[in-house]
């Protein structure tokens, strides 16, 4: 339990006689298992659960109190309404169904605008960009179905994974925006960019991401419409997988303290809440983003390859919020432009989106950055959001209130991905070349792109196929 640090004192000061409780041992645990799991994400759920289908035992080790990585959800306390703050939509594919229906949680169809039509305003003025307009559903439908052709024509594997032809042709390593503006694609940067929120200066990119992030996959996925839990709480899948893999095969609230890999095996010590736990296992799987910051929070010793590769990767700066402020009403959602940026693009940092959630008095805010902007404090955040609600109300944009937080998640590092000299010399090749190396394989977004129903594809197609012929030999 959470005291409030004023508490505290209080407490001390009305202790009159110090109780002696018999001092609790620490219980250590020994789990002997075919694979442990590091981090109990939107991969690694997906894999211990397919691994244990199979009839292989794990251990999902995560630093949370419950399974879920970016699946977050604020629940109203007014209402009792949940509102999901990371994960919103699946793709309306078998996969999602099958894993959904494995694990008994019921489907429903998702629709993330709640009904309100967008509205876009520079959010650093507060005010309408003149001469902004979107472009008619016809010229949209056109650009749209040339995307598409050209991404299947040039590039039918990079769907899934990162696949890319050796060499890498030049038009992936230049940047997104050249991309665009050379097949004369101009007409789709605004629906890329509110799709793609959350991946901070993808137009400077080298293209490649701007082709991962908005793929042809996705493109499908619009035709067929997306879906999510019934219930409304993406969460729910989570709580599912949490009870279908059993109280000793999910390690939650956990700290590694040391992983040791041979070629016998796998050692991950860690320390949680009930003592030391030790998973022994014949494989490790990392699905934790495999950023240098990330990976010295599992102590992990890399081998001189792959500290070669994962030092390279970078992500963004990217988080949710849920606000109150009387000067919105359910109805109002807001979408970030900039006046003076090319094709209107939003400033970053800043908030991709604002929008009032239906039936509450709460907004939901969407904010972001760039590479550079991954340090900025919730306190800098924050004020960030509060300055553009303040421009907002000051055009006349939005009504008269003041802006409370009552929900804050910063899920950086977001959009993990290399620089284009990275990329043109071959990087995703040797990343996959990694995989089974020391015992060890690795997933999540960076090995596939930030979409839950991608990386699920990617597993059952390559990465859980490859764990279990790995634990045969
Ligand atoms: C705001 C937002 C909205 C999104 N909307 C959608 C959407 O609508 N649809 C969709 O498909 N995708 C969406 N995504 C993307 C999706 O969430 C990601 O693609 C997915 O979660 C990535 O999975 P992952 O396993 O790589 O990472 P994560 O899900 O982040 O999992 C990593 C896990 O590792 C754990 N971890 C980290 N360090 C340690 C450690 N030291 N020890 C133990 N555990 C550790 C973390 O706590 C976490 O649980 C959204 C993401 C965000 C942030």
């Amino acid at each position: 339990m959470h005291l409030p640090l004023a508490v505290l004192p209080l407490l001390a000061a009305t202790s009159v006689a110090k109780v002696h409780h018999p001092r609790r041992e620490p219980c250590a645990k020994l789990l002997d298992r075919d694979v442990c799991i590091i981090g109990g994400g939107s991969s690694g759920t997906y894999a211990a659960v397919q691994l244990a289908e199979k009839g292989h035992s794990v251990a999902v080790i995560e630093r949370q109190d419950h399974l879920g990585g970016h699946a977050v959800t604020y629940t109203d306390p007014d209402t009792g309404k949940p509102i999901n703050m990371g994960v919103i939509l699946f793709h309306d594919i078998p996969i999602v169904r099958d894993y959904f229906g494995l694990l008994g949680v019921e489907l429903g169809p998702a629709d993330a605008s709640g009904g309100a039509i967008t509205q876009y305003f520079d959010f650093t003025t507060g005010a309408a960009v003149p001469g902004f307009e979107l472009p008619d559903q016809e010229t949209l439908g056109a650009a749209l179905a040339k995307y598409g052709t050209i991404l299947q024509e040039r590039y039918p594997d990079i769907s899934l994974a990162y696949n890319l032809p050796d060499p890498v042709p030049e038009e992936l390593v230049r940047p997104y925006a050249e991309f665009i503006e050379e097949h004369g694609l101009q007409a789709i940067v605004n629906l890329v960019n509110s799709i793609a929120g959350g991946n901070g200066n993808l137009w400077e990119r080298p293209a490649l991401f701007g082709i991962k992030v908005f793929s042809p996959m996705l493109l499908a996925a619009f035709n067929k419409g997306f879906i999510n839990a019934a219930s409304g709480d993406n969460r729910d899948l989570y709580r599912a997988a949490e009870k279908r893999l059993g109280d000793d095969n999910v390690i939650l609230s956990s700290t590694v303290t040391k992983v040791e890999r041979n070629s016998k095996g796998v050692k991950v010590t860690v320390d949680t809440p009930e003592g030391k736990v030790t998973c022994k296992g014949k494989k490790l799987l990392v699905a934790i983003p495999p950023t240098t910051e990330s990976l010295k929070t599992i102590k992990i010793k890399l081998t001189e390859g792959e500290s070669r590769l994962f030092r390279q990767f970078k992500g963004v700066l990217y988080g949710s919020a849920v606000v109150t402020n009387a000067g919105f009403n359910d109805s109002t959602a807001l979408s970030n432009i900039g006046t003076d940026n090319p094709y209107n693009l939003m400033s970053l940092p800043g908030t991709y989106s604002y929008s009032g959630e239906s039936g509450t008095n709460k907004v939901r805010a969407y904010y972001g950055g760039t590479e550079s902007n991954i340090g900025l404090t919730e306190e800098e955040i924050k004020a960030l959001i509060t300055g553009e609600l303040d421009n907002l109300e000051r055009a006349g944009t939005i009504g008269e209130g003041d802006t409370e937080f009552v929900f804050f998640v910063n899920h950086s590092p977001y959009h993990v991905h290399v620089d284009s000299e990275t990329v043109a010399g071959g990087f995703y090749k040797e990343l996959y070349e990694v995989e089974g190396k020391t015992n060890t394989f690795w997933t999540g977004a960076a090995f596939v792109d930030q979409d839950s129903s991608l990386i699920w594809s990617w597993s059952e197609e390559y990465l859980v196929p490859l764990i279990v012929d790995s634990l045969k030999k």
